[in-house]
C-alpha cells in the first residue's frame, strides 16, 4: 500500500484562487486561463498513478492515454488490495473487477464483474473502441478480453486470500437477508457491513481525470469493489454517470466510496451538471452529496462517499461525506501533491 506522502490540507477553492463563478458571468469563464496539462486522482496511490499519467501529458499526449496509463499502475500493484491484481475477493473468493473510461468525444467503455484480467481499464477501453457497446460484464467481458489478447491470470494474492479466510471466520452469510442488511439504507446493519466510515482498507477505487495540452478531458475509474461483496455485485465504478462522467465542454468527475449510495444519485453526472450550471467544482461535489444526505441522513452518516471533479478550465474541487478522503494533484504549478477534501461530517 502506498505510504502517505507530503500531505496538504487545503480547500481547493483557496488553493487555486478561483472563486465561484455566477451563472450569468459566462464571459469571465471564457477568458479564464486554462490550467493544462493536469491530472488528478483519488487516494494516496494517486501519486504514483499521476506520475505515469504526467509522463504522457507533458509530452503532448492525449488525456485518454494518460488516464489509462495512470490507473494501470495501481491495477498492477499486488500490494493494493482494492484495485486489480491483489484486490480483495468477494464472499466466494472471486476477485471481480469493475472499470470504465470516457474520452473527450463522449465515448465510453466499461467492464463489470470481470475476473482473471489485471488491467480492467484497458479492457474497458477496448470495449469503447472495438465494439458497438458501452459495457460488457462477467463471462462475456472475460471472453472479449481474451479475444483481444489480454493474458488470463489468478488475481487472488496470498495476502488477499488470507484476509478473505479471516473474514470468513466471522462472516454471517445469508444470501437473501444479508443483501438487504448490507446494502440497503433502510436495513443498514454494521454487523454485515464490509465498510466503515473512513476505512480505506475495504474499499478504495482509483478515479482519475486529466486535461491534456490540447485542452481535452478524459477520465478513468477502476476497482475490485467492496471487499467480500456478494458474488455478481457491481458497484458504481464502471457505471457512466456514477463512477465517472466526462463532458468536454464542462468538466469531469469521478467517485469513490460505497457504490450503492452513489448509484442512487447518479453522482458524477450530477456533479458535472452542477458545474454546467456555474457551480465551482468543490461546491458541485458538496451539493451532489447533500442530495444523499437529505434523503437518507442516517445512511449517509454511516458510510464514505467522495467526489473529485475538475472543470474545463482546470479548476479542481473535491468533497466527501466523511473526513479522510485524499486525492493527488499534478499540474504545471503543483508537482504531484496529496490533498485532503473537506467533508460533510
Ligand atoms: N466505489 C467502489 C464500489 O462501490 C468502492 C470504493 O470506491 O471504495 O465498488
Amino acid at each position: 500500500m502506498t505510504h502517505r506522502r507530503e500531505f496538504l490540507k487545503a480547500t481547493t477553492a483557496g488553493l487555486f484562487g478561483i472563486s465561484l463563478l455566477p451563472v450569468r458571468n459566462k464571459l469571465r469563464l471564457k477568458v479564464q486561463r486554462q490550467v493544462k496539462p493536469l491530472v488528478i486522482s483519488t487516494w494516496d496511490f494517486g501519486i504514483q498513478a499521476n506520475a505515469a499519467a504526467w509522463a504522457i501529458l507533458q509530452n503532448g499526449g492525449r488525456a485518454l492515454d494518460a488516464v489509462e496509463a495512470g490507473v494501470r499502475v495501481p491495477e498492477a500493484d499486488p500490494n493494493i488490495q482494492t484495485i486489480g491484481l491483489g484486490g480483495l475477493p468477494d464472499r466466494d473468493g472471486h476477485v471481480t473487477l469493475d472499470a470504465c473510461i470516457m474520452d473527450e468525444h463522449g465515448n465510453a467503455g466499461a467492464v463489470a464483474c470481470l475476473e482473471h484480467i489485471v488491467h480492467a481499464i484497458s479492457v474497458a477501453r477496448k470495449v469503447m473502441e472495438k465494439t458497438p457497446h458501452v459495457m460488457l460484464v462477467g463471462e462475456g467481458a472475460l471472453q472479449f478480453a481474451l479475444s483481444q489478447g489480454f493474458p488470463k491470470q489468478n488475481l487472488l494474492t496470498p495476502s488477499s486470500e488470507k484476509a478473505w479466510k479471516e473474514w470468513l471466520k466471522t462472516a454471517h452469510y445469508h444470501p437473501v437477508i444479508n443483501i438487504e442488511n448490507q446494502l440497503s439504507p433502510a436495513h443498514h446493519d454494521s454487523t454485515y457491513s464490509s465498510h466503515h466510515p473512513g476505512d480505506s482498507f475495504n474499499h478504495d477505487t482509483i478515479g482519475m481525470l486529466a486535461i491534456d495540452q490540447q485542452g481535452n478531458l478524459s477520465g478513468a475509474c477502476t476497482t475490485s469493489g467492496l471487499a467480500f461483496k456478494m458474488h455478481g455485485r457491481v458497484g458504481d465504478s464502471p457505471i457512466i454517470g456514477a463512477g465517472l462522467f466526462v463532458d468536454n465542454e464542462v468538466g469531469a468527475a469521478t467517485a469513490t466510496g460505497v457504490g450503492e449510495a452513489n448509484m442512487r444519485i447518479c453522482g458524477t453526472h450530477t456533479v458535472v451538471e452542477l458545474m454546467r450550471q456555474g457551480h465551482h467544482p468543490e461546491e458541485a461535489c458538496r451539493l451532489a452529496l447533500e442530495r444523499l444526505v437529505k434523503k437518507q441522513p442516517d445512511y449517509a452518516r454511516s458510510i464514505q462517499l467522495a467526489f473529485l471533479a475538475v472543470d474545463k478550465n482546470g479548476t479542481i474541487g473535491a468533497y466527501a461525506l466523511q473526513k479522510g478522503f485524499t486525492y493527488a494533484v499534478y499540474t504545471p504549478d503543483i508537482p504531484n501533491r496529496l490533498m485532503e477534501s473537506k467533508s460533510i461530517y
